[in-house]
């Protein structure tokens, strides 16, 4: 049944990912379901969106609630979910103004397009530069490519947006040396998700912050995968003291709605995107900007954020465990429920293995598996992943490694 169905959607589907075999069917908790009813524990979490876990009974009726009343009118009217979400991004980002987009890409294309405006009405000019860093991700979508450091991602689909310089990622020399006359933004990840979850240093970011400073250079933070509580704190940036002009939020905001948001300072808001410079049909909807406030109340009602900074401490320590005991994990790394494990060879035949043993785990690079679980996983949670995890390991250490 469920290979039947994979054959069809091998058929049909344009295969732009190379997916795992299996169709899932419905959640609960921390655990997945397939269409034949085997139980996953889920440490992948939709790529580190669904933060809250599945079957969230007033998230749900929060969303259920909504599509009863009205799922969606266009920009061209207010509506009150949308009211709501906005105070409430301003007031976890820490940003004046809010525009809501349907993804992760889409918010870096508005704040590429936000930091270009502010560039323009400056000076005039339309010649300015952003700097990017290597290994960095930004999404699929031209801006957003033209930004991401990878250039096997980028290639094939050349020329992209002009003027993006690269820099190395925790190297502020490197930083310094792409800057110009022209330079307008600096875009980067305040943790590196795809890349191989890389944590900025504090003296890189704090860094960047003074040289934009000095030089009215806007901070672009893409928060898309490492914001929404994943690090111990609603934005990873607040633990390293600095704070950005433009910040770029999405995957867990509307945890499984197709919801992103891009924000900005007032001061950069002053000079930047007006009336009839862009827009969103979708964007800013009711039914998504419920699930914005219901994602941000649940969060706070629910003390995610203290659930982080408690388990990410068990499963860093763990993770550790694993480093000591097999030769061939090289280390970890990351920052709360955002971690990386790091091995000496390819992860993909143990990713297929810890599946088949019921855990869904995602990698980061073809060496790292990354650990992006739902923010609400307890200690026991933690546990039941190593039994599988080791399990996996063993039996693929054993089968293929030999
Ligand atoms: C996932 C991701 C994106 C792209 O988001 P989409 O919703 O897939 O467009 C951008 N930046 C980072 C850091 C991401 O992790």
């Amino acid at each position: 049944m469920m290979n039947q169905e994979i054959e069809q959607a091998e058929k049909d589907l344009l295969h732009t990912y190379n997916r795992f075999p299996v169709v899932f069917d419905h959640g609960e908790g921390v655990h997945l379901y397939d269409t034949e009813g085997k139980e996953y524990l889920d440490f992948c979490a939709g790529i580190a969106v669904f933060a809250l876990g599945y079957g969230v009974k007033e998230y749900n009726d929060a969303l259920k609630d909504q599509v009863d009343k009205l799922i969606h009118t266009s920009n061209y009217f207010y509506n009150e979910p949308a009211i709501k979400a906005a105070a409430l991004v301003k007031k976890y980002t820490g940003m004046d103004r809010v525009f809501f987009t349907n993804s992760g890409g889409e918010s870096i294309e508005g704040a590429l397009k936000a930091a270009r405006k502010y560039a323009y009405t400056r000076d005039g000019h339309t010649d300015h530069e952003i700097i990017a860093m290597e290994h960095s991700f930004h999404g699929r979508t031209m801006g957003a490519l033209s930004v991401t450091g990878n250039a096997h991602y980028r290639e094939p689909f050349e020329p992209l947006i002009g003027n993006i310089k690269f820099a190395e990622y925790n190297n502020l020399e490197s930083v310094e040396a792409q800057i110009t006359d022209k330079t307008c933004a600096i875009i980067m990840e305040t943790v590196q998700g795809e890349g191989g979850i890389y944590p900025a240093n504090p003296e890189f970011i704090q860094g960047v912050r003074r040289l934009c400073d000095e030089k009215d250079i806007l901070l672009i933070l893409d928060e898309i995968q490492c914001g929404m509580g994943r690090t111990g704190t609603m934005y990873a940036y607040e633990q390293y003291g600095v704070k950005p002009d433009i910040l770029a939020t999405a995957k867990a905001l509307g945890c499984g709605v197709p919801v992103g948001a891009f924000a900005m300072t007032e001061r950069v808001a002053l000079k930047s995107l007006t009336a009839g410079d862009h827009g969103s049909t979708y964007g800013g909807n009711p039914l998504a900007c419920r699930a914005i406030c219901s994602v941000y109340e649940l969060m706070e009602e629910k003390k995610v954020l203290e659930n982080v900074n408690r388990v990410s401490i068990y499963l860093e320590q763990k993770l550790s465990e694993l480093v000591e005991r097999y030769d061939f994990i090289e280390t970890q790394r990351g920052l709360g429920l955002m971690r990386g494990l790091v091995f000496d060879c390819p992860v993909n035949g143990i990713l297929q293995k810890t599946l088949k043993n019921g855990l869904v785990l995602i990698n980061a690079g073809t060496n790292i598996l990354r650990f992006v679980p739902p923010l609400v996983i307890t200690k026991q949670d933690v546990d039941d992943m190593l039994v599988i995890l080791t399990r996996a390991l063993d039996e693929w250490s054993y089968e293929e490694r030999a």
